[in-house]
């Protein structure tokens, strides 16, 4: 039995036992199933009886239709392209205590560091030479961070060719978040970690993450603050991914009932060994099968969000992603501050796929899809409901196909290695046959050493 409350600004979400008998056998029935995936299909946001009814689904052979339905869908509103982007950590100094994290105060064997604001631009000019164009900026929660994350958005957009600059932080206060936005970051990201407040207070112990109700607004805040687009998640393995992945969606559509848009972005971070955390294994360790559906189960809920997959995962599982419904990867990462330009010591987890950028670049053009590195949208104004409509009337695809061709384009002129210019190109080739609207001109002007030509 599912119960979901909303109290004015507050947010509760109670889902009592989400388990394979409580969860009717009536509602998961091939018949039902089919029904819920056609009108994800019609690229409609699924309600939460909906929701439900794929979270419990239990027999694998419709599992593989509902896979199929993901990429059905993902391919619908984005096409073929892939988003490729890096974090960069900015800072593991931490003032919280999370339990699974390297980064929490009570890790005595982490070296701390701050990045100054020339090692940030180091950093940053190191990944713009790679060909990264969007950036993550990523910190431990920080005393004043925002004055901080303003000079450092500052100087790599004056002093680098990164395009765009999205914040992973902790929670701040309306005013700090006008600031950000003013700052010019593009999508402001911050993961509930788990819904289930027993679970959350144990382990959010000290500092001010423990704070369930702060962290729960914090979306509330940042839009009202300007953000239109800002990035979800829950951290599986802290509690049943069935019942954090029904909650998470339960708060998406809140979001969509207040402000007309939810997410931008949904993430699936999954728990990683982390040195000197105190946490050693997952609580609800979630296997590769179930965080397969996890991916689906998001794609299919809310059709235009984009689902992001980071560098915890496993090469072999992200490929497999990015077929039934991964939209935005991570790539060639580093998990600790300075970690590019000297390997920096403390990860903040171990890294699964360590495949640089260019190998990623190679295998996602080899499986027939298309990187890219466009920054498009943030800069176009394209955010919040403007971009949700766009994608649910299949506009975004449009655009999402030409600027990835003519990102990639780019890329193989300025960045690509040798190797791996024929295999891009072609691709390009292919794609750009089908996309037609002059590309070929904008294509040889790129050629020409024009730059940034985006739609
Ligand atoms: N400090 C900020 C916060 O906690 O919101 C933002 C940065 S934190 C480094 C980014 C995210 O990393 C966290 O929200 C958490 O979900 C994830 N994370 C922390 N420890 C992890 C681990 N051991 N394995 C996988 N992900 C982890
Ligand atoms: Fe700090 Fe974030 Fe790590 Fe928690 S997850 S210890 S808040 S960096």
């Amino acid at each position: 039995m599912i119960t979901v409350s909303l109290q004015g600004y507050g947010f509760f979400v109670c889902m009592k036992a989400i388990e394979t008998k409580e969860t009717s056998t009536s509602n998961d029935s091939p018949a039902r199933i089919r029904e819920v995936l056609a009108r994800a299909l019609d690229l409609e946001i699924l309600s939460l009886t909906e929701v439900s009814a794929l979270i419990a689904l239990r027999d694998q052979a419709m599992w593989e239709e509902v896979f199929n339905a993901s990429a059905m869908v993902k391919e619908k509103v984005y096409g073929k392209r892939v988003v490729l982007f890096a974090p960069l950590y900015l800072s593991n100094e931490c003032m919280n205590n999370c339990l699974y994290c390297g980064f929490r105060r009570g890790n005595q064997e982490a070296k701390r560091k701050t990045l100054s604001i020339e090692e940030a631009v180091a950093e940053a000019s190191i990944l713009s030479s790679r060909g990264y164009k969007r950036l993550l900026l990523v910190t431990g929660e920080l005393a004043g961070a925002v004055n901080y994350l303003e000079g450092v958005i500052d100087a790599i957009y004056k002093r680098t060719d990164i395009r765009i600059l999205h914040v992973n932080s902790a929670p701040m206060g309306l005013n700090e978040f006008k600031r950000l936005k003013a700052s010019g970051a593009g999508v402001y990201q911050c993961f509930q970690e788990t819904y289930h407040i027993p679970t959350y207070r144990v382990m959010h112990p000290s500092g001010p993450k423990a704070d369930y109700y702060w962290r729960l607004n914090v979306m509330d805040r940042a839009i009202d603050a300007g953000f239109e687009d800002v990035g979800m998640g829950v951290l599986l393995g802290l509690h049943d991914w069935r019942w954090d992945a029904f909650a998470l969606i339960a708060h998406a559509h809140r979001l969509v009932e207040k402000y007309g848009f939810g997410p931008h972005t949904i993430s699936v971070p999954r728990l990683q060994p982390a040195q000197g955390a105190e946490l050693k294994e997952a609580p609800y360790a979630v296997s590769d099968s179930d965080f397969k559906k996890t991916v689906a189960i998001y794609r299919l809920a809310l059709p235009y969000v984009g689902v992001v997959v980071s560098t915890r995962e496993p090469a072999y599982l992200r490929d497999e992603l990015l077929l039934i419904g991964a939209s935005q990867i991570s790539a060639g990462s580093r998990t600790s501050p300075a970690g590019y330009m000297e390997g920096g010591d403390t990860e903040q987890f171990e890294i699964g796929d360590r495949r640089n950028l260019e190998e990623v670049v190679g295998k996602i053009a080899s499986m027939g899809l298309l990187p890219s590195f466009c920054t498009a949208c943030y800069r176009e104004g394209r955010s919040g409901d403007t971009f949700r409509h766009l994608a649910e009337d299949g506009g975004i695809k449009n655009l999402c196909q030409i600027n990835a061709i003519l990102s990639l384009k780019e890329y193989v002129e300025d960045y690509a290695p040798e190797e791996l210019k024929l295999l891009l190109e072609r691709r390009i080739k292919e794609e750009a046959l089908k996309t037609g609207n002059g590309l070929f001109e904008k294509l040889q002007q790129i050629e020409k050493g024009k730059r940034d030509i985006h739609v």
